[in-house]
């Protein structure tokens, strides 16, 4: 086993963060920081009047930004304590533990988010946060990390066998290139699309921000299984990938089943089928960041989402970073 590895199998010292051995690490925790933000600088003047006006927004509308709040105010929180519960403890290296203490930091603020909408929009808190529950297609979403990560959360888990590590991979997969890198996009597209046009433009803002966050927290996640498969190439079976591609595959069908639902006739000029597209899309990419077989070939049917990370506050930070940092790991703005 790896004696100098990221994970807890190693003899690193977790409390000596110099000299590093993981640059990338770094440079995410320096790219969180560059895109740091609260819900509260944006205004929400806009949307609450649009959202009071019974002729800015049609029903459809309403569903699909009603089914997004319900969906991401909870998969934020499931999200941190998976990080918090089960991955900082065997993620041992010190330069990723300060990028694990930053990302569940943007995962308040994300949850902060939801509660704002909540808050300015009058919405019933109840109504958003049980969505989880009551909306059969998201919690099926839910339900599939969270069945995916389950070992890790009996305490007698160590990741000290092939057996493990691998257990350990289903967790980061789950929620790093699934949750995070699946699951949030087509809400991301509708919401993005929606502002496009102008319609609740402070919330589409907020997205957006997220978006950028999350295509951070998506791009460690694929640095840190990445160098976890590095580092213990004997887990890396033919068997494993299968499994791994399987279910990615499963996580397709649910978002696009999510994607039918949260917007079954299709809005603003988009269908159904073009989110799909766009998931199937995401997807190959995904599957390509951890080295697995692309399996839809489909093209972006939305080239404005991959630059809509450009646009506002940072756009001198995307401009003049990510070629230097192409070079210590992976990144992914979309
Ligand atoms: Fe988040
Ligand atoms: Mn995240």
């Amino acid at each position: 086993m790896n004696k100098q590895g990221l994970l807890n199998n190693s003899t690193v010292d977790p409390n000596k963060i110099l000299p590093m051995r993981y640059l990338w690490a770094r440079q995410h925790y320096k790219n969180g920081v560059a895109n740091n933000w609260t819900p509260e600088e944006i205004s929400m003047q806009k949307d609450i009047e649009q959202w009071k006006s019974n002729k800015v927004l049609s029903e459809t509308e309403r569903h699909m930004i009603l089914w997004n709040l319900g969906f991401f105010s909870t998969a934020e929180s499931l999200t941190a304590n998976n990080l918090v519960l089960a991955v900082y403890r065997h993620v041992t290296n010190p330069e990723c533990r300060q990028y694990l203490l930053r990302q569940a930091y943007e995962e308040a603020v994300h949850t902060d988010t939801f509660i704002y909408c909540c808050d300015s929009l009058g919405l019933d808190p109840d109504e958003i946060f049980n969505m989880y529950e009551t909306i059969p297609t998201i919690k099926a979403k839910d339900d599939f990390v969270v069945k995916l990560t389950t070992s890790l959360f009996d305490p007698t888990f160590e990741t000290n066998t092939l057996e493990n590590i691998q257990k350990f991979l289903h967790d980061l997969v789950g929620y790093y290139v699934i949750m995070e890198g699946i699951f949030f996009y087509a809400g991301f597209a509708m919401m993005l699309a929606l502002r496009r046009q102008g319609k609740m433009t402070g919330i589409g803002e907020q997205f957006e921000y997220i978006m950028r966050d999350e295509s951070i927290h998506l791009a460690f996640g694929c640095d840190l299984i990445n160098t976890i498969k590095a580092e213990n190439p004997e887990i890396w079976t033919q068997a494993f990938q299968d499994e791994l591609v399987g279910l990615i595959k499963q996580a397709a069908i649910l978002e696009k089943q999510y994607a039918f639902d949260a917007c079954p006739q299709g809005v603003l000029g988009i269908n159904a089928e073009q989110f799909c597209n766009y998931v199937e899309y995401i997807v190959d990419r995904r599957l390509e960041r951890i080295d697995l077989p692309k399996q839809y070939g489909k093209e972006n049917p939305f080239p404005w989402m991959s630059q809509a990370t450009d646009l506002n506050k940072e756009k001198n930070f995307f401009e003049t970073r990510v070629t230097e940092y192409q070079t210590a790991g992976s990144l992914d703005w979309e």
